[in-house]
C-alpha cells in the first residue's frame, strides 16, 4: 500500500514525488513512456527561473535522479484504469499489475496533436516527425517543413534552419503565438520561408514522404516537394482512462480547483493535463508541489 501513486513522470509528477519523499510519504510513480514529459525534447530552456540555459533532457534527468535518490519508486508501466473505493484507490496497469494507495496524483501531461490526414501514420518515421530535436539530424541539407505557430513550431524551425537547406513554416493564421524573441531570430534566417493562412490538406508519398498539398484561406492549393515534415501543432490530453473517476472539461482536460483537487476526494491533478490557462514547465512543477502538499494533508486527515 503506497501513500500516493503519481501517474506520469514529467516535471509535475517528478516534483510531486520529490515533495512526497521529503515529507516521508511512500510514493510510486508510474510512467507509460520515458521520464521528463514534453521537456525531454526541448533543446534549450531559458525561461525556468534561476537556470538561464538548460537542456530539457538534462533538467528532466536531474529531476528523475533527485526523486530516486530521495526514495521515490518509479516504474515504467501504463495505467489503464483506476478504481476508487471508500477504503483505497486501485491503479491497474497494462502490464497486468494492480497497485493500491491512499491518494492519487494524475500528472499525465499531453500527447502531440495529429493532423489526422491520410498517410500521416504510415509515413511517420519515413519523413514525418513530431520531434525536430530527435529527428532533425536526418535532414542535413534537405528540404523540410514545420507546421504550427506556437513555441514548439518556431523553435523547431529555428533548430532545423541550421541543419536543412530550406525550411518552410506553414501556419494557419498570419500571426504566431510563439514568443517574439524566437520569432525574430527565425525571421533573420535566409533559408526560412513563411507560408501564412494555410493548412496542410494532403500528405503524398508511398514508401517515404514526397510532398504535401497546402491550401490557403481562399482555397488556393499548391503542392510542395519536401523531404521532412515536422508537425508541431500543439498537444491534447489523454484522460480517457480516467473519466470514470474524475470530471473532464470539453477538451478532455481534468477539471480542478487552483489547489489541484479534482472532482474526487483523494485524487489530484497536476501539470499540463489539468484545465488551466498557462501550460509551462514552471507551472507544471508548481502544480506538482501543490498537489503533493494537498495529498499529504488528505492522507494525514485519513489517519
Ligand atoms: P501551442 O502553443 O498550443 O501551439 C499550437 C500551434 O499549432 C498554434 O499555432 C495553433 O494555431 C496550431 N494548430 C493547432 N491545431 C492545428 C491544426 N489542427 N492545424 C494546424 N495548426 C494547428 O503548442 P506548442 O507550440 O506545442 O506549445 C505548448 C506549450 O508549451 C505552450 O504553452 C508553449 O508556450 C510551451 N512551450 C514553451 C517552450 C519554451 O518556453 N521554450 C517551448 C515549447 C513549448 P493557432 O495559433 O491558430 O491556434
Amino acid at each position: 500500500m503506497f501513500d500516493v501513486i503519481i501517474i506520469g513522470a514529467g516535471p509535475a509528477g517528478l516534483t510531486a514525488s520529490i515533495y512526497l519523499a521529503r515529507s516521508g510519504k511512500k510514493s510510486l510513480v508510474l510512467e507509460a513512456k520515458s521520464y521528463g514529459g514534453q521537456i525531454i525534447n526541448t533543446l534549450d530552456i531559458e525561461n525556468y527561473p534561476g537556470l538561464n540555459h538548460v537542456s530539457g533532457f538534462d533538467l528532466a534527468t536531474n529531476m528523475y535522479n533527485q526523486a530516486k535518490e530521495l526514495g521515490a519508486t518509479i516504474k515504467f508501466e501504463k495505467v489503464v484504469n483506476i478504481k476508487n473505493t471508500t477504503k483505497e484507490k486501485i491503479v491497474i496497469t497494462r502490464e497486468g499489475n494492480e497497485y493500491k494507495s491512499k491518494a492519487i496524483i494524475l500528472a499525465t501531461g499531453n500527447e502531440k496533436r495529429k493532423l489526422n490526414l491520410d498517410n500521416e501514420e504510415k509515413l511517420t518515421g519515413r519523413g514525418i516527425s513530431y520531434c525536430a530535436t530527435c529527428d532533425g539530424a536526418f535532414y542535413k541539407k534537405k528540404i523540410v517543413m514545420v507546421n504550427g505557430g506556437g513555441n514548439t513550431a518556431i523553435e523547431d524551425a529555428l533548430y532545423l534552419s541550421n541543419i536543412a537547406s530550406k525550411v518552410y513554416v506553414v501556419h494557419r493564421r498570419d500571426t504566431f503565438r510563439a514568443d517574439m524573441k524566437t520569432i525574430n531570430l527565425l525571421k533573420e534566417k535566409d533559408n526560412v520561408e513563411f507560408i501564412y493562412n494555410s493548412v496542410i490538406t494532403k500528405i503524398n508519398g508511398d514508401e517515404k514522404l514526397e510532398s504535401v498539398e497546402i491550401t490557403d484561406k481562399d482555397n488556393n492549393k499548391k503542392v510542395i516537394n519536401i523531404d521532412g515534415l515536422f508537425i508541431a501543432i500543439g498537444a491534447i490530453p489523454e484522460n480517457e482512462n480516467f473519466k470514470n473517476v474524475v470530471n473532464l472539461d470539453n477538451s478532455g482536460y481534468i477539471i480542478t480547483n487552483e489547489d489541484c483537487h479534482t472532482s474526487t476526494s483523494g485524487i489530484f491533478a497536476a501539470g499540463d493535463t489539468r484545465g488551466k490557462e498557462l501550460r509551462q514547465l514552471v507551472t507544471a512543477t508548481n502544480d506538482g508541489a501543490i498537489a503533493a502538499n494537498e495529498a499529504i494533508k488528505y492522507i494525514n486527515n485519513l489517519e
